[in-house]
């Protein structure tokens, strides 16, 4: 119920308005976002990959409804990417983008946009030496993703993409996705999803994490296994040992400021350990969906506002 009202409010202008100009809205945010400008990106970043962590960026944005603002969020990762090479982070730093924020969304050929968008950060990564992920937003948009990516790795074999669990078809895809060369970063899923086309119990989303996992586990792709969740790290060791696979031909991820001292013991382990680092002003529908996440962090934003 609360989840659901959380979701329901991150995409409410109303909500929205409330929840930034609470003055002590920004300590909380703090927690899970890098800062507004690229150079915190980059300072994070930095960090991170001096621990012995590597990184994916993201720079805030989605649902964009305007060209301009699609053409501003391209011109942003063209400018990150410059300076992951500049700053020698290329090699350890990737790129995550949502289709949405570079005109995935827009009404009239939002599909056709979004992939010459797509391959313009695509070409920038590629020169510098890195990588690019693609997230997944809410179902609507999931064929048009995968039909993006597909036509992306033509030219860029190594783009990646993200799947949900919670989604009934992503066993199906996982399947699709798992052979050679394919990048598949596997999630529970993060967005309000009606029972057709999801699962809406807890247990059940874990059950078909761990299906899509076999699949992956078992396929010749590189499964990057987005998760804070204690049962489904080890369970992918298991299933990490049982099909052949050594450390470095998996990675684990999370999310920045969630569980930063198991991201450091799973590197420090030998493990490929990648922390997702969103930043920029957008950042209040990624909020929402983490406060949505766990009651914890709820506790933590509501305790803020209180104590104004
Ligand atoms: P949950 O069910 O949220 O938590 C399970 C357990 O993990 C908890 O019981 C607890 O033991 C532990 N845990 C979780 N959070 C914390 C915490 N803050 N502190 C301590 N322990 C905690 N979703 C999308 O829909 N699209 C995307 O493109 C996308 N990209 C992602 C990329 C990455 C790298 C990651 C890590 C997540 C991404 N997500 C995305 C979000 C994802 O779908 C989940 O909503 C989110 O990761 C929470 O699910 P969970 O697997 O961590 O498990």
């Amino acid at each position: 119920m609360l989840r659901s009202s959380l979701l329901f409010a991150s995409r409410s202008p109303a909500a929205r308005t409330l929840v930034e100009t609470t003055p002590l809205t920004r300590p909380v945010v703090d927690r899970f976002v890098a800062g507004a400008a690229v150079d915190d990106a980059i300072r994070i970043t930095r960090e991170l990959v001096d621990s012995g962590r590597l990184v994916t960026l993201d720079h805030l944005g989605e649902d964009t409804v305007q060209t301009t603002d699609a053409d501003a969020t391209v011109e942003a990762y063209l400018r990150l990417l410059r300076l992951l090479q500049e700053t020698g982070l290329s090699e350890n730093a990737e790129v995550s983008v949502k289709l949405s924020a570079v005109g995935q969304s827009l009404p009239k050929g939002g599909h056709r946009i979004a992939l010459e968008n797509a391959r313009r950060i695509c070409s920038a990564a590629g020169v510098v030496g890195t990588t690019v992920t693609l997230d997944m937003e809410d179902h609507t948009t999931t064929d048009s993703t995968l039909d993006i990516l597909a036509e992306l790795r033509m030219d860029f074999p190594w783009v990646g993409a993200v799947l949900q669990a919670y989604l009934k078809r992503t066993e199906g895809d996982c399947r699709d996705l798992a052979s050679a060369g394919s990048r598949v970063r596997l999630c529970k899923g993060a967005y309000k999803e009606p029972e057709s086309v999801a699962f809406q119990d807890k247990h059940e989303v874990d059950l078909s994490y761990v299906r899509c996992l076999k699949v992956l586990m078992n396929g010749s792709g590189y499964p990057m296994v987005a998760s804070h969740d204690p049962r489904l790290i080890e369970i992918t060791g298991d299933l990490a040992a049982r099909a052949g696979r050594k450390p470095g031909e998996f990675e684990y991820q999370m999310l920045y400021g969630i569980r930063p001292t198991e991201q450091l013991r799973l590197a420090e382990a030998g493990h490929r350990m990648r922390v997702y680092v969103p930043y920029g002003d957008e950042w209040y529908g990624y909020f929402m969906r983490r406060l949505a996440e766990r009651p914890a962090n709820i506790a933590f934003f509501l305790r803020s506002m209180l104590s104004r």
